[in-house]
C-alpha cells in the first residue's frame, strides 16, 4: 500500500496557524461553480467531431457520495480537465444507475415508493457532485429509471429476441430467500454461495427465465481480451477466467446396467492423454440417467435428495449398478452419481482419473476406487519414463504416457491429438465456464420485460410502437409488486387481441448499464436509443474509470451488448472502452470504509471544513489511482496548507508585494529550467493518469518560486511565468482556487479553458539537469562532513574539460572490444597523455554502465543556475568554473556529470 508523501516543510507546519491564514474556500468554490455554470463551461456541443470521451462508472443513487465516489470522479474530472488544457474537445457526462433493489427495500422501510426515494437520492448526490466542482455536461444527464431511458432497454430486448439472442427457458436459478429474487451467477459470491447484496446463503429454484445468449459471443469475448491493452492485466485475466474457455476432447462411454442400456454417454476432458488411467465414470445428480436412477434406486434417491452438496469441500457420491465402457481400453468402469459433477458445465458426466486429477483422487480414496498412474514425468536424457507414485496424491503435470498400450512413451500433447483422432467416438471440443445471462428478476424497481403472455399465442413481444411498458404505481407487498398490480397486468395480446397477462419480471439492472455509455451521445433522442452516426464518431469511451468489483459483470455485459449492436444495428465499434482504470480503495487505518464497521469518513464534512479543492488534491496526491491508500487527517491538512501557500504567493505577486526586476540572472535560469521540467514531467504523468506525480511537480515548482522570492528581487517575467504555469498544472486537480488566482493575475477567460504550457525541453534532459545539481550538492555536503569543515568560505565547482566528454561519447558509441585504442586515434584526446590513458582505462572498465551526460556548456550553465541554492545552503561564496578557468589540480578530478569540488575555509 502506498503511503502518503508529505514534504518535510509541511510536516513541521503548525495546523492552527495555517488555519488562521486559511482562505474562504466556500466562497471561492461557490463563485466559480456559478461562473462555470453560467458559461456552460463543460458542455459538449453535438457538432464536435470526436471528443475525448472520459467516463466514470455512473453511481447507484444510494443517498450520499462516499469517498470511493469522490476518488473515482476526481480521477475522471482531473483527466477530463487535463485533456481540455491539451486542446481536446471532451465529453464528460454523468448519470444514474437508478434501478435496483436497495431503492425498493428503502421504500418499504420508509413507507414511500422507490421512485421518490431514488429521485431524492439523485438530488442530494447531484448537489454533492456540484459542490465537488466536477465538470460534467449536465445537459447529457441520464437516469435509467425514467421511461425515456428504459424504453430502450425494452427495445434492445426486442432486438435480442428477433436475432435469436434471447430465449425463455426453464432453469434452475440462484434464489435469495431474503431478497426474494433470482440472482445471476455473478451475483452469488463464489466461496460461500452468499447473496452479493445481503450475504444470505443462496438456494436454488426452478423457474421460467429469460436469457440473453452471451455464450454465442464467448469466443470473441475471450479472443478480444488480448487486444484490450489499455486495460489492467488483472481485469483481463478475471474476464478470461470467467469465460473459462477450455480446449479438450468430447468422447462417449457406453453405459449399461442389468436392466438397461443407455448407449454412448458424452464426457468432456482436457486430458484425454490420461484415458488409460480412468478408473471410474461419474454423472451429475441432475443428469438424465441420474434422474431415472432416482426413481428406481433407493440409495441414489437418498444421496441426491439428502446428501449431495455441490458446494461442499469434499467430493461425495454413490455407486450405481451401472458400468461404463472405456472407449480407449474397452474396460468396464464403475459408475457413480457424484455431487462434484456439474450439469451446467460441460456434459454433466466425466471420466474419473484419480492418478492425475486432485479432485478425482480425493473421490477415489473415499470410495475405494483404483488409482493408477499413466503419466510419468518426462525423464532426463534417454532414460525410460518411470511411473510416479500416485497413492498419496495425483500427478497433474503433462509428461510421457506409461501403462497406456500402444501410446506408452508418447508425450502428453501428442497423445491428446492422437487419441482424439483414434478413439472412435472422440472429437475435439471446446467448453466454457460462461453461462447465458439470466436477466429475469422478480422485482418491481427495474425495466419491465416487454412480453405479454397470451393463452393462444404464448409469450408475445410488445411491439416497438407500444413501448415503453411503464411501471405501475408501487404496491407494498412481500412478493413481486408487479404480480399484485392486477389492472396493470391484464392487457390484450398484441397479436390476436385476446385477454392476456403482462410478464411480471423485470430486467437485471446490468442490462441498463450494458449500454448507457451510448445514451450520453444523444440523451434526448426520441426515436432511437442513440444517434448512430454520432456514436460511430464519438465512441469508444477513451478513458473509463471505476471499481474493480465490476471486472466481470458490468464490463463483460457491456462488451457483449456492444458487439451485438455492431452486428445488428450498424455500430462501428466492437469494444466499448479503450482504456480502463480500476481505482483503488480509500481506507481508514488499513481497512475498507463501511457503514457497518462505523469507520466512514464523509466527503461532505471535508468539503465543508477544507473545501472541495483540498478533498480533491488530497485524494489525488495520496497515491497512484490504482492503489489503495489510507485517509489521513494530516494528509488533508497538508493539502489545505499547500493551497493556502499557493494563494498567498500569487496574491503577494498580484498585489505588488514581491519586488521584481528585469535582470535575468542565473537564478532566473534555474527557475526557468524548473518550470520547463514541471511542464514536461507533469504532462507525461497526467497522460498516464499518475496524478500524484503530476501534482508533485506542480507543488515542487511552487516551492521553487517561494525560495526564489526569498532571494529578494525576482525576475518579473520568469516569476509570473512560474505562477501561471503552476496554476495551469494544478487546475485539473484544484480547479476553483486556480480559477480564482488566474483572475487575480489578470488573465483572460477561465484557467479551465487555458492552453497547456509550452515546454522546450525533454524529460530526460531536465532529469539529468536535476540529478547533476542534486548530486553536486550532495558531494559538497559529504566533503564538508568528511573533512570536518566548520565554516566554508568559498566553494569552487569545476566542470570537466571537453575532451573527457568526447572520450565518454566515443566509448559509448564504440563497438571495439577495447576502447582505448580508438580514443588514442583522436588527437584532441591523445594529447592529454597519461590523463587520457587513465580516463580511457576507467571508461573501458565501466563500459556497461556508461551513460550520456549533458554537454559541457549545458553542464556549466546548469550548475551556475544552481549557485544560489548552494550559497544559501552553505553560506559560502560559490564559483562554478569552466575547466580552463579552474586550477589544474582541481579540474583533473572532474568527470562528465561529476564536477570537481574545492572548498576553502
Ligand atoms: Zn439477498
Ligand atoms: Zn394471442
Amino acid at each position: 500500500m502506498e503511503s502518503l508523501r508529505i514534504e518535510p516543510t509541511e510536516r513541521r507546519y503548525n495546523f492552527l496557524s495555517m488555519y488562521d491564514d486559511g482562505y474562504d474556500h466556500a466562497e471561492v468554490e461557490r463563485r466559480w461553480q456559478g461562473a462555470w455554470d453560467d458559461a456552460s463551461a463543460y458542455r459538449t456541443p453535438d457538432e464536435v467531431e470526436d471528443p475525448t470521451y472520459v467516463l466514470g462508472m455512473y453511481p447507484y443513487p444510494s443517498g450520499q457520495l462516499h469517498m470511493g465516489h469522490v476518488r473515482n470522479y476526481t480521477i475522471t474530472d482531473a483527466y477530463a480537465r487535463y485533456r481540455r488544457l491539451r486542446g481536446d474537445d471532451v465529453l464528460h457526462p454523468m448519470g444514474w444507475d437508478a434501478f435496483g433493489l436497495p431503492a425498493e427495500n428503502a421504500a418499504k422501510e420508509r413507507d414511500t415508493n422507490p421512485r421518490d426515494w431514488t429521485f431524492d437520492c439523485i438530488e442530494t448526490m447531484k448537489g454533492q457532485m456540484e459542490s465537488m466542482g466536477f465538470g460534467y455536461d449536465w445537459d447529457r444527464e441520464i437516469a435509467t429509471c425514467r421511461p425515456e431511458y428504459y424504453k430502450w432497454n425494452q427495445w434492445l430486448f426486442g432486438r435480442f429476441l428477433e436475432e435469436g439472442l434471447a430465449e425463455r427457458r426453464d432453469a434452475e436459478v440462484n434464489w435469495c430467500p431474503d431478497c426474494e429474487t433470482v440472482l445471476a451467477d455473478e451475483q452469488v459470491e463464489t466461496d460461500d454461495e452468499l447473496c452479493w447484496r445481503c450475504d444470505t446463503p443462496v438456494e436454488t429454484r426452478e423457474l421460467e427465465q429469460w436469457f440473453l445468449s452471451i455464450t454465442e459471443y464467448a469466443d470473441e469475448l475471450v479472443d478480444y481480451i488480448d487486444e484490450l491493452d489499455g486495460w489492467p492485466d488483472s481485469v483481463r485475466q478475471m474476464q478470461r477466467n470467467w469465460i473459462g474457455r477450455q480446449h479438450g476432447t468430447r468422447l462417449e462411454f457406453d453405459v449399461s446396467g442389468p436392466d438397461a442400456d443407455y448407449g454412448g454417454v458424452e464426457a468432456f476432458t482436457t486430458r484425454v492423454d490420461t484415458v488409460f488411467g480412468a478408473t471410474f465414470f461419474a454423472l451429475a445428480p441432475d443428469h438424465p440417467i441420474s434422474e431415472e436412477l432416482i426413481e428406481a434406486d433407493e440409495t441414489v434417491h437418498e444421496f441426491v435428495h439428502h446428501e449431495a452438496d455441490p458446494e461442499g469441500d469434499e467430493p461425495n457420491g454413490v455407486e450405481t449398478d451401472l458400468t461404463a465402457r472405456n472407449p480407449a481400453t474397452g474396460e468396464e468402469l464403475p459408475v457413480f452419481v457424484a455431487d462434484f459433477v456439474l450439469s451446467d458445465v460441460g456434459t454433466g458426466a466425466l471420466m474419473g482419473v484419480p492418478g492425475h486429477d486432485h479432485r478425482d483422487h480425493a473421490f477415489a480414496e473415499k470410495m475405494g476406487v483404483d488409482i493408477e498412474p499413466v503419466i510419468a514425468p518426462k525423464p532426463e536424457g534417454g532414460a525410460d519414463p518411470e511411473a510416479p507414485d500416485v497413492s498419496e496424491g495425483a500427478f497433474t503435470d503433462d509428461g510421457v504416457l506409461v501403462n497406456s498400450g500402444e501410446y506408452s512413451g508418447v508425450e502428453s500433447a501428442e497423445a491428446r491429438e492422437r487419441l482424439t483422432a483414434d478413439v472412435e467416438s472422440a472429437e475435439a471440443a471446446t467448453q466454457y465456464r460462461l453461462r447465458d445471462w439470466g436477466i429475469s428478476r422478480q422485482r418491481y424497481w427495474g425495466t419491465p420485460i416487454p412480453i405479454v403472455h397470451c393463452p393462444e399465442c404464448g409469450p408475445v413481444l410488445v411491439p416497438d410502437e407500444q413501448l415503453p411498458v411503464e411501471l405501475p404505481e408501487f404496491i407494498n407487498t412481500t412478493g413481486n409488486p408487479l404480480d399484485a398490480a392486477e389492472e396493470w397486468k391484464s392487457t390484450a395480446c398484441p397479436e390476436c387481441g385476446a385477454d392476456a397477462e403482462r410478464e411480471t419480471d423485470t430486467m437485471d439492472t446490468f442490462v441498463d448499464s450494458s449500454w448507457y455509455f451510448l445514451r450520453y451521445v444523444s440523451p434526448a433522442l426520441a426515436d432511437a436509443p442513440f444517434d448512430l452516426e454520432r456514436a460511430n464518431d464519438w465512441m469508444p469511451v477513451d478513458q473509463y474509470v471505476g471499481g474493480i468489483e465490476h471486472a466481470v459483470m458490468h464490463l463483460l455485459y457491456s462488451r457483449f451488448v456492444t458487439k451485438t449492436l455492431a452486428d445488428h444495428e450498424g455500430l462501428e465499434h466492437r469494444e466499448p472502452f479503450t482504456n480502463l482504470l480500476a481505482q483503488g480503495m480509500v481506507q481508514l487505518e488499513g481497512e475498507k470504509m463501511s457503514k457497518s464497521k462505523g469507520n466512514v469518513v464523509s466527503p461532505q464534512a471535508i468539503v465543508e471544513e477544507y473545501g472541495a479543492d483540498t478533498a480533491r488534491l488530497f485524494t489525488m496526491q495520496a497515491a497512484q489511482p490504482e492503489r489503495d491508500f489510507d485517509w489521513s487527517e494530516q494528509g488533508v491538512t497538508s493539502a489545505y496548507a499547500f493551497l493556502t501557500r499557493l494563494k498567498e504567493i500569487v496574491e503577494a505577486y498580484a498585489d505588488g508585494e514581491i519586488e521584481t526586476g528585469d535582470d535575468r540572472g542565473p537564478t532566473a535560469a534555474y527557475v526557468e529550467s524548473e518550470i520547463e521540467a514541471a511542464v514536461v514531467i507533469a504532462g507525461e504523468e497526467y497522460d498516464e493518469l499518475v496524478f500524484n506525480s503530476a501534482v508533485r511537480e506542480a507543488q515542487s515548482l511552487v516551492g521553487t518560486l517561494r525560495r526564489y522570492r526569498e532571494e529578494g528581487t525576482v525576475h518579473g517575467e520568469t516569476f509570473e511565468r512560474g505562477l501561471v504555469t503552476a496554476l495551469k498544472l494544478l487546475s485539473p486537480v484544484a480547479p476553483h482556487l486556480c480559477e480564482e488566482l488566474w483572475e487575480r493575475l489578470g488573465r483572460e477567460g477561465f484557467v479551465v479553458d487555458a492552453e497547456w504550457p509550452e515546454s522546450n525541453t525533454e524529460r530526460e534532459t531536465t532529469e539529468k539537469r536535476r540529478r547533476l545539481i542534486e548530486n553536486t550538492r550532495e558531494d559538497v555536503r559529504q566533503i564538508i562532513d568528511v573533512a570536518g569543515i566548520e565554516d566554508p568560505e568559498r566553494i569552487d565547482i569545476a566542470v570537466t574539460p571537453e575532451w573527457k566528454h568526447e572520450a565518454l561519447n566515443v566509448a559509448i558509441d564504440s563497438d571495439a572490444p577495447n576502447v582505448i585504442g580508438e580514443l588514442m586515434q583522436r588527437e584532441e584526446i591523445k594529447r592529454h597523455g597519461d590523463a587520457a590513458a587513465a580516463y580511457g582505462q576507467e571508461l573501458q572498465e565501466n563500459r556497461e554502465a556508461l551513460q550520456r551526460t549533458l554537454d559541457p556548456a549545458t553542464e556549466l550553465e546548469a550548475l551556475r543556475s544552481a549557485t544560489w541554492l548552494i550559497e544559501r545552503e552553505f553560506d559560502a561564496t560559490v564559483r562554478v568554473l569552466a575547466a580552463e578557468k579552474a586550477d589544474d589540480d582541481v579540474v583533473k578530478k572532474a568527470e562528465p556529470s561529476r564536477p570537481a569540488i574545492d572548498i576553502r575555509e
